[in-house]
């Protein structure tokens, strides 16, 4: 079984990965062709989109939350915009694409309470799920989900679990259990030297590698995790970013893998339909 997942962001929070977007584009057009491929070969995604992209461009947004084979999931409403420049002074590379606190309770109650209003007042459809923009959480983080009605997240790195658990919190948590693509692909600014330079303040202390890929190899990768997940009777969840997809091959890469998925007759689920494999063996 597979939960094929993407994060969506505003063009406003010019992240780094938006710098090497061509003219004339910009990320949510890009996951538009995107959902063009996954229609194609029948399959469906939970899109965990920032609420200032509902604010800021619904109008472009719209077709996209409101296609049959979308669920949309919250992505927190303002993407922890970074504070400081774009560009760490010292080495002259682009610093790291968010904030790395959602600061007070009250600050995060706040984010959490304007994406699922603005999600719910756009879609109409109540908003179960939930991922944080650079998987950024802190001890509150899933105490203010729950009590806000969020039942579902996916923010936990982790090749072994391949069922999804209950969390304290009471949320479902369903772990991104292959290799996600951002963070181990070298792609728009993760050069050799950006890499070298993340490997040694590796912030994702409980992800399984820390090691990054040219995409044909994290597809292959990627692609073998998926098929001995499902033939374990596991729930593959996996991270694709339209962006990161389109400008590492404009998708070749992307596609081997939808079209492998689709070859393996395996049901595919949104994050909020997790729950029935809660407790299988
Ligand atoms: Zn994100
Ligand atoms: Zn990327």
């Amino acid at each position: 079984m597979i939960c094929l997942t993407g994060d969506i962001h505003h063009d406003s929070l010019k992240i780094n990965d938006q710098r090497f977007i061509p003219d004339g584009m910009n990320e949510i057009e890009i996951c538009g062709k995107y959902l063009e491929l996954l229609k194609k070969y029948n399959l469906k995604v939970t899109f965990y989109t920032t609420g200032m992209t509902f604010q800021e461009q619904w109008e472009e947004f719209k077709a996209i939350a409101e296609a049959d084979n979308v669920e949309i999931g919250g992505h927190t409403f303002s993407g922890l915009p970074r504070k400081t420049e774009s560009t760490d002074a010292a080495t002259g590379l682009p610093s790291c694409s968010h904030a790395h606190s959602h600061g007070t309770y009250e600050d995060q109650e706040q984010d959490v309470q304007k994406m699922i209003g603005i999600a719910e007042e756009k879609t109409g459809k109540k908003l179960l799920t939930w991922r944080s923009h650079g998987l950024v959480k802190d001890e509150n983080t899933e105490k203010i989900l729950f009590v806000n009605g969020i039942r579902f997240i996916s923010d936990e790195l982790n090749w072994n679990k391949i069922l999804p658990e209950k969390t304290e919190a009471g949320l479902i948590s369903h772990p991104m259990n292959v290799l996600m693509d951002h963070d181990h692909l070298f792609h728009a600014h993760r050069t050799c030297e950006y890499v070298e330079r993340q490997r040694k303040n590796w912030p994702f202390k409980d992800a399984p590698t820390n090691r990054s890929f040219e995409i044909d190899k994290w597809g292959r990768i990627v692609r073998a995790q998926i098929q001995a997940i499902d033939e374990m009777g596991g729930l593959a969840t996996i991270l694709m970013h339209p962006l990161c997809m389109y400008l590492a091959d404009g998708f070749k890469t992307a596609e081997k893998i939808f079209e492998f998925i689709a070859s393996l007759k395996t049901k595919c689920v949104w994050a909020s339909e997790t729950e029935e494999f809660l407790g299988k063996k």
